[in-house]
């Protein structure tokens, strides 16, 4: 196995395109440059918490001396010869326009060459850039433990996401108020190293266009289809329509996945939509227990609810409308952009579908499933299922009336409220039964099946708050034991089964658990 620190450097982003012109590091906006070379901040007392050994072991790699490994991903040494840089893109932040944004707080320290692919790694809270906006760039312990273990989390579930190498805390004290109500307390600094073939944005696009700087639109658009939509031939403009719906068909499917899942990102801005389809930048994102698509995790965003869990593929549409309105120039015709948002609304319809059939083992397709599918959403929703419980459980489903009990264990109304409802629980499992009789698989094959679709174990709110609560106090235990659980969360690993389980009452209102602000 080789050393992850000696691999082949390639900094394909930094070669191919435009740098700011200037050095100086203060916050400042910065025009016709796609990046601006920056220092990480020397951290005072780095310490590795955790590293994902299952990453390593999929780039056939090792860290090597663990105190040069510590010593890069905390900032403290550059790698090797590659000189770090902040990206520039801009975004709309709740439906409106912001301007220049950037990596106020992630500085790539490499790109390099592993098998097939370039990786680019990059520290996040590594200290301030260009495009901190007079921030401090640092991130504190409580929302690197969540980024790295659901990023991890989500790659094994199955859903695209950038991964996360490495957890380290940086020993400086970090200042933040956490509710916004003027209570600021030190918190510690933590940095995660990301890693993903691309941190692009839809705002990286949309930057150039915003200021109208048509020229780097270009060659910046060039650039990311050559990189990494080279399947599609040289650009023109029928490649960067052929680029739209590409980008339009994985984000569609990564949504799919979300809502698979229970997964609500919480903060779905144009500067948070990665151009590769990947889930990007963890931030205030929760997962639904009680299943209810209006919820968000984000109180921040607690009084519209623009990123609830049942509005996550139109605002993936919205944001995509804005990524054609940045294309636009170098395409000057919006039918053919309209009709590729249009097919992502048909296939959206179609897909989430038969995401839903997976998930209660329907193999074929009926015409009363739709119907079917939303009368079950309605009853998880009224009578407050949890979501993750439900559907493992459902594999197990014999007789309405035995099947009535798991789902009112599953429930966190009280029995007499629950109650209210059976007749019409066991009405819909009547139904569910008759559907079930012209399926041809077997109730064996049919429940493996399912088990592939339905998470056992994901990260829980509360969970992530545990790990949080436990390494504040210097335990790395939750950390390392949730990290080992959620590499295999389709697995039965009885040994964990505490963690599937309704989520415990003290959660329910715990700030971190179900309430989480952008404070990070
Ligand atoms: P987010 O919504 O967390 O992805 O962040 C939105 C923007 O704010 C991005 O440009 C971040 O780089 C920037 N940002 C967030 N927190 C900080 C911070 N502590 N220091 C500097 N920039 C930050
Ligand atoms: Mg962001």
């Amino acid at each position: 196995m080789s050393n992850l620190l000696e691999q082949e450097i390639d900094q394909r982003f930094v070669q191919q395109l435009p740098a700011d012109h200037l050095r100086v590091n203060t916050s400042r906006q910065v025009l016709e440059a796609c990046y601006s070379f920056v220092e990480p901040k020397i951290p005072s007392n780095p310490k590795l918490l955790h590293v994902s050994h299952r990453f390593l072991e999929e780039l056939k790699l090792e860290i090597g001396d663990e105190s040069e490994f510590l010593k890069t991903v905390s900032g403290a040494i550059p790698f090797r010869n590659a000189e770090p840089y902040a990206m520039c893109y801009g975004g709309h932040q709740f439906g409106n326009w912001a301007g220049q944004l950037g990596d106020g707080r992630a500085i790539n320290i490499a790109e390099l060459n592993i098998g097939a692919q370039n990786w680019k790694f990059q520290l996040k809270g590594a200290g301030p850039t260009p495009y901190s906006r007079g921030s401090d760039g640092l991130a504190v312990l409580r929302s690197s433990i969540r980024e790295y273990l659901c990023s991890e989390a989500m790659h094994h579930l199955g859903v695209p996401t950038t991964r996360a190498l490495s957890l380290v805390t940086t020993g400086d004290a970090v200042p933040r108020d956490v509710l916004y109500n003027g209570n600021v307390q030190n918190e510690p600094g933590a940095i995660v190293c990301r890693v993903s073939p691309s941190f692009v944005r839809f705002g990286s696009f949309q930057i150039f266009s915003a200021r109208g700087d048509h020229d780097n639109l270009k060659k910046f658009t060039d650039y990311v289809i050559r990189e990494h939509f080279a399947e599609m031939g040289a650009p023109s403009k029928e490649m960067y329509l052929k680029f739209f719906a590409e980008v339009s068909r994985r984000t569609k499917e990564m949504i799919i996945h979300w809502q698979r899942v229970g997964f609500v990102h919480g903060v779905m801005n144009t500067d948070n939509m990665s151009i590769l389809g990947l889930t990007i930048d963890y931030g205030p994102y929760g997962w639904l227990e009680n299943y209810d698509p209006s919820w968000t995790p984000n109180t921040t965003d607690s009084q519209h609810r623009r990123y609830r869990f049942g509005n996550q593929a139109s605002v993936a549409l919205w944001n995509l409308t804005q990524l054609a309105n940045a294309l636009y120039p170098l395409i000057d015709e919006a039918p053919p952009l309209e009709k590729i948002l249009d097919q992502f609304k048909e296939e959206y319809t179609v897909e989430s579908l038969d995401m839903m059939r997976s998930k209660i083992g329907l193999e074929l397709s009926a015409n009363l499933d739709a119907e079917l599918i939303d009368q079950l959403k309605e009853l998880l929703e009224h009578t407050e299922v949890d979501m993750t419980l439900f559907f493992r459980k459902l594999r197990r489903f014999e007789t309405p009336e035995s099947f009535l009990d798991a789902i009112r264990a599953s429930s966190y109304l009280k029995k007499e409220e629950f109650d209210k409802f059976s007749d019409s629980w066991v009405s819909w499992l009547n139904e569910y039964a008759e559907r079930l009789a012209i399926e041809k698989r077997s109730k064996e094959e049919r429940g493996k099946a399912m088990n592939l679709v339905n998470p056992k174990y994901v990260l829980r709110n509360y969970m992530a708050q545990l790990a949080i609560d436990a390494a504040e106090k210097e335990d790395d235990s939750v950390i390392d034991e949730l990290y080992s659980l959620l590499t295999h969360p389709y697995d039965e690993q009885l040994e964990f089964e505490k963690w599937f389980a309704l989520r415990p009452d003290w959660a329910l209102n715990k700030v971190g658990c179900s309430m989480l602000s952008c404070s990070s």
